[in-house]
Formats: structure tokens, C-alpha cells, sequence
């Protein structure tokens, strides 16, 4: 048995990342992988621009201590080109966003000015630059704004836009293919005989894959026999990149699912010390790489958060995502009977007088109820045992997109 954190490199050394790039429309681009670095055209913003509705001004025609009377020659409204330069003791009325006339360096906002038909009154006491957002204050001409390998967000989306791009290079989907295998799982929406349960694993697994912007062949439900599971692993083998099984990996006398895949590919491990989660089995089949993911749901959706999920990531090409960790403490303690490392599931309350975490439910491994309200898994190392209440324990934010 491989500690959770060797299993996790081995996993990750062996993905390698897609290359083949499209183009796709900015507006249809949310959570793809950039294949191409974004670099700014020009400035943005790309004139000098007024952050406050007002009157540009020369700050040298101002008097220090006492107010001054301008004449308004000029009047900037936004969506116009910069005015040229105003003669001295003159000033310019300016919307929010308008290019600032030559000259101009400063914009006194007009709640503190006093118009007088066509005079205006500054007071003294203004700044030079004041309510001027300089060209280039966001994003600087030239420079890299978004590197390949970034997921984007709704932000970037609108920064790719204000750059004028209106389509953008990302890597290819990668396709995921998934079954879930046994004798006793029955879809849901058919009636359910004695001794069964409905398939959750592999909604969950569409859950998941959705969440990751993945393709999705599903292979459906398996038996137990050696030539059904042969016959949809070798599909999945052939066709997609990632290979996602559950159930069938564990040491029952109809755990076939990984003499199957050391039949057809490889297996590089099956048992890894972490609960839930011990039966996994890694290895490659076809041009996928093969994740047999553990039958018990819990286990299936632990193993593919902290294990597939990286590995998938990988496969898109994405840059490695920063740790959302941190040390918390637990309410309730826990005791923890293995030398595995455990994640627990947990909740954490992000309580303004300080932050906590507890159990989020059962800790069962068949119980998905205690999944579906965690937020956060605590991560618990191989020696820990008796952990008190109220102490200190490393929390995984959890994260499914
Ligand atoms: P296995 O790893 O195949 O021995 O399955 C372990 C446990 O998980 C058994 O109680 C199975 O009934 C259950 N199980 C396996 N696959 C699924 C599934 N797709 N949906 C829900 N439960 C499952
Ligand atoms: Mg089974």
C-alpha cells in the first residue's frame, strides 16, 4: 500500500497534457484553458480619462489659498475624442470616463465647484492628477495579462473583451469516459428489487465532470462479468482520454475491474493508504489513463476530488491551482483508529468572530449525505489518533469546478 501522497505524484507524473488548441468565441470561453497566452494590444484604459463628473483643469491656473473663477470653453462628454489643449485660465466640463484635454491635470468634481452661467468657482485646495485614472493604470501595452494554462473566470472574459479580442485560443475539451460496475446497482427511475441501490456514482461523476468543463461518454451501468466489463473498458480505452470506473476494485470474489484493466493495459497501483478510499486502482488503458474508483459513493467522490481531479486538470492543461488550505479548529474532535491518512468531511462555518470546522455529517463511507453538506475535507495525517475538541487541523477547502 502507497501513501496518499506518493499515489498522488505517481498519478500526476504519468498525465501528459493535451496540445491540440481551437478557437472559441469569448462569450462561450468560461472555464476553458488558455492555449495562448493573452498580451494587452494598447493600454487600458487607453486615454487619460476622467474618474468623476466635473471640470478638468490646469492645477497651475489655481490659487493655492483662495477660490478661483474660470470661464467653461469647452465641454468633454464621454465617447469623445481628446479636446486639445484649453488656454490658460480656462476650464472643461468633463463627464465620468471622457478623455482629459491636453494640459489638463486635474478634475475638481462638480459637488464641490459653484457654476456661474458660464464661470465656474474652484475652491482651493486641489490636487494635481486628482480624479485622473492615467492610459495604462490597469493593464500596460505590451505586458501579459493572462498566461496559457489559466481556467478562465467571468473576469477574464470581460478583460479579453476590453482588449478587443472577440475570440480566443483554448485547448481542446478532453473527453472523460465512465461506467459504474455491479450486480446490485440499478439505474434510477427503474423499480428497485431487494438487495439493490440505485447508481449514484456515476451521477456524481457527471456532476464532477461537468463542473470541470470535460466531455463525457458514458459507458452506463456494467455486471459483474468479465466480458461485459472488457468490453466497455476497451471502448473507453479507445476512445477518450480519462477512463473512470466504480466499484469493482476492492478484493470481493466479482472485483474483476482491475484484472481487467492489467489484461487489456496496466496497472501501476491499486491500494492506497487513505480513508475512504483504500481500493483504487491507477493505471493506463488504451490512450486513457484508467481511475478505478472505489464502489462505496463517498469513497468514489473522495477519490476523484483529491486524486482524478488534480490528474484531470493536468490533462487540460491547466497551471497547477494554489492550495485553498488552512488550519482550523475542530469542534467535537475526532478519533481516528488507522495509520491511514483520513479526510473527513467536513463543514466549515465561517463564522466572523473566527472561523471553525466540524464533521458535516456521517462518516460513513456509503453515506453521502455527510458529502453533499461538506465544504471542506479535514485532512488528518497517517499518526494522528486522539484529535480534541477545539484543536488545530489542516482543512481542504473543497473544490468541485
Ligand atoms: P464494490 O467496491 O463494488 O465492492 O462496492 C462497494 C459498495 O458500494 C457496495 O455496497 C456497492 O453496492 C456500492 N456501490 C458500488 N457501486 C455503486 C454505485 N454506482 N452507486 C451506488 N452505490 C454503489
Ligand atoms: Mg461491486
Amino acid at each position: 500500500m502507497i501513501s496518499f501522497y506518493e499515489a498522488r505524484e505517481r498519478v500526476l507524473a504519468g498525465i501528459t497534457p493535451v496540445t491540440d488548441e481551437e478557437m472559441v468565441p469569448v462569450t462561450q470561453a468560461l472555464g476553458r484553458v488558455l492555449a495562448r497566452a493573452i498580451v494587452a494590444p494598447f493600454h487600458v484604459p487607453n486615454h487619460d480619462n476622467s474618474a468623476m463628473d466635473g471640470y478638468a483643469v490646469r492645477i497651475d491656473d489655481l490659487d493655492a489659498v483662495a477660490e478661483t473663477r474660470l470661464r467653461v470653453v469647452a465641454y468633454a462628454p464621454a465617447g469623445t475624442a481628446p479636446l486639445s489643449s484649453l488656454v490658460a485660465g480656462t476650464a472643461a466640463r468633463i463627464m465620468t470616463g471622457s478623455p482629459v484635454p491636453s494640459g489638463c491635470n486635474a478634475v475638481v468634481m462638480q459637488e464641490e465647484v459653484h457654476r456661474d452661467g458660464d464661470w465656474v468657482v474652484i475652491p482651493p485646495g486641489q490636487k494635481i492628477n486628482q480624479h485622473i485614472r492615467p492610459a495604462g493604470e490597469d493593464i500596460v501595452q505590451g505586458s501579459t495579462v493572462l498566461p496559457s494554462g489559466r481556467r478562465l473566470t467571468p473576469a477574464d472574459l470581460g478583460i479579453i473583451s476590453s482588449l478587443g479580442m472577440t475570440q480566443v485560443s483554448v485547448k481542446r475539451r478532453i473527453r472523460a469516459a465512465i461506467l459504474s460496475t455491479g450486480n446490485e446497482i440499478v439505474p434510477a427511475g427503474q423499480p428497485l428489487p431487494p438487495g439493490c441501490v440505485h447508481d449514484s456514482n456515476r451521477i456524481n461523476l457527471i456532476g464532477c465532470l461537468t463542473a470541470l468543463g470535460s466531455e463525457i461518454m458514458d459507458l452506463g451501468l456494467v455486471r459483474d462479468r468479465h466480458q461485459e466489463i472488457t468490453a466497455a473498458l476497451r471502448r473507453g480505452g479507445e476512445a477518450a482520454d480519462a477512463l473512470i470506473s466504480s466499484g469493482g476494485v476492492s478484493e470481493g470474489d466479482l472485483d474483476l475491474v482491475k484484472m481487467v484493466v492489467s489484461e487489456l493495459g496496466s496497472v501501476v497501483f491499486w491500494k492506497v493508504a487513505m480513508k475512504p478510499g483504500k481500493p483504487q486502482a491507477y493505471g493506463r488503458l488504451g490512450q486513457a489513463a484508467f481511475f478505478g474508483l472505489p464502489g462505496n459513493p463517498v469513497s468514489s467522490m473522495v477519490v476523484f476530488l483529491l486524486m482524478v481531479r488534480p490528474a484531470l486538470l493536468r490533462l487540460m492543461g491547466a497551471l497547477p491551482e494554489p492550495d485553498h488550505r488552512l488550519q482550523l479548529p475542530i469542534k467535537g474532535g475526532w478519533h481516528k483508529r488507522h495509520d491511514r491518512m483520513e479526510f473527513l468531511r467536513g463543514r466549515v462555518h465561517f463564522d466572523p468572530a473566527g472561523a471553525w470546522v466540524e464533521s458535516s455529517g456521517g462518516q460513513g463511507s456509503g453515506m453521502l449525505s455527510g458529502m453533499a453538506h461538506a465544504n471542506a475535507f479535514v485532512a488528518l495525517p497517517e499518526e494522528a489518533r486522539q484529535i480534541a475538541d477545539g484543536e488545530l487541523v489542516d482543512v481542504w477547502l473543497m473544490r468541485y469546478d
